[in-house]
């Protein structure tokens, strides 16, 4: 098959591709994107595989730096872009089940298409649009099939990520799973196991943002790989509930974790064990601690000043999304006009602050200046006090802080 015509980032990669050529080289779009155009679906990284080794990429192209080089890959800055150029490879030593850290490069495109996961992401592309199909992925494409290159149970056995891959893809872009691919996912579930949770991390985010997440979470439930991922053991069943809400897309990760924690039923004091278990980022768990906070209340009732405050604009807006998977359209500019609405939107812009207490007090600093800033903030956020010093400090001498 051959590709009338190439997407704008492509063609502007052109110049890369013939100067590799030029020099004697194969050269090749390859992997996602390729997949992607064939999807009509917009592609974030071009990606060019070639029989140039590393260092004979460098000596191409003036500026290049290396992100990866012990794995061939190369990062070219060249038509005002980045591209990432990966030299033919395989990986034929696995250990473990684990992606090897040992690659072999190659010059023969075949050996380096047959290393990749499935057939719709193993096509090469030529700058003419000529698609190169070693495996039959273009009637996969056709059939909406998610096919493992060559026998699915060697190759989950090389590196069984693919299996928590191939579950994403099943969410991102609604392909079924071949049937002995999908056999051969449930059969090495456990091999899940010897992943790296980072690795299974990126994978399982990207599943449940996937705009079919109900059909991604019951495969993940079925095959089994949910349980040999961080805290996910017990609540197979949750997982299918989980599965049985409005297929609606979520926007953001932080949305995702909340979702999927309110569905378990975890406690709040859960939640930071939960997610260090998924090596999940501290800002990240803040801020999912905050939205699970903000939808519990608003589970109930329309979100309160103060639990506005407390989440800020963003978490706030991010909460009340999720209102839509309770059955509740999204009031989201009613709540955008509410946060407008606080009288302060931090401490910051509390009319008082420490200094200004001790001015005013014989007490020696201690904690009871930030207490005392803190109920002043309450009383003001909730609307009992105007933002002004004198009222503040006659409001926290009535009430013995001072
Ligand atoms: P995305 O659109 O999310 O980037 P992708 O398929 O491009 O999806 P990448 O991780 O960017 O995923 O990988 C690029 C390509 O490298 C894949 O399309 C596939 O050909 C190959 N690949 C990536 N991970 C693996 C793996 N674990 N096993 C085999 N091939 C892989
Ligand atoms: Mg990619």
């Amino acid at each position: 098959m051959k590709l009338k015509q190439l997407p704008r980032e492509y063609q502007k990669a052109i110049p890369v591709l013939n100067k590799l050529e030029q020099a004697g080289f194969e050269a090749y779009f390859v992997g996602g994107s390729v997949r992607d155009i064939l999807l009509d679906q917009p592609i974030h990284d071009v990606d060019i595989a070639t029989s140039a080794f590393p260092e004979e990429i460098k000596q191409l192209f003036p500026k290049t730096i290396d992100i990866g080089i012990e794995h061939g890959t190369v990062l070219v800055l060249a038509e005002e872009e980045q591209y990432e150029i990966t030299t033919f490879r395989t990986e034929s030593t696995y250990q473990d089940y684990r992606r090897p850290d040992h690659v072999e490069f190659v010059r023969s495109l075949e050996e380096d298409l047959k290393r990749r996961d499935f057939t719709i992401n193993a096509f090469a592309l030529k700058e003419d649009g000529q698609i190169i199909d070693l495996f039959d992925g273009l009637a996969d494409l056709e059939n909406q099939i998610l096919r493992a290159v060559g026998d699915p149970q060697e190759r989950f056995h090389e590196d069984a990520l693919r299996m928590m891959r191939g579950i994403r893809f099943v969410s991102q872009i609604g392909f079924t799973l071949e049937q002995e691919t999908a056999a051969a996912i449930q059969a090495n579930h456990s091999l899940l196991g010897k992943i790296s949770v980072e690795r299974i991390n990126v994978e399982f985010i990207k599943m449940l943002l996937g705009k079919e997440r109900s059909t991604g979470l019951r495969t993940f439930v079925e095959t089994q790989c949910y349980i040999y991922c961080p805290g996910l053991r017990d609540y197979g069943e949750a997982l299918l509930r989980f599965a049985d809400l409005p297929d609606e897309p979520l926007q953001t990760e932080s949305q995702a974790w909340a979702l999927l924690i309110d569905q378990l039923g975890l406690q709040e004091s859960e939640i930071r064990p939960f997610l260090k278990e998924w090596k999940c980022s501290n800002q990240m768990i803040r801020e999912v601690q905050m939205i699970v906070h903000g939808l519990i209340q608003r589970k109930r009732q329309m979100l309160e000043p103060m639990v506005l405050y407390c989440l800020g604009k963003e978490n706030a807006l991010k909460t009340e999304e999720l209102m839509i998977y309770f059955g509740e359209t999204p009031q989201l500019e009613q709540v955008a006009k509410c946060y407008d609405q606080l009288p302060i939107t931090s401490m910051r812009e509390l009319a008082i602050d420490g200094k200004k207490l001790l001015s005013v007090s014989d007490k020696k600093p201690g904690k009871w200046v930030s207490d005392a800033l803190q109920a002043a903030e309450r009383a003001v956020v909730e609307g009992n006090l105007a933002n002004e010093a004198s009222a503040l400090v006659d409001y926290l001498q009535q009430n013995n802080h001072l």
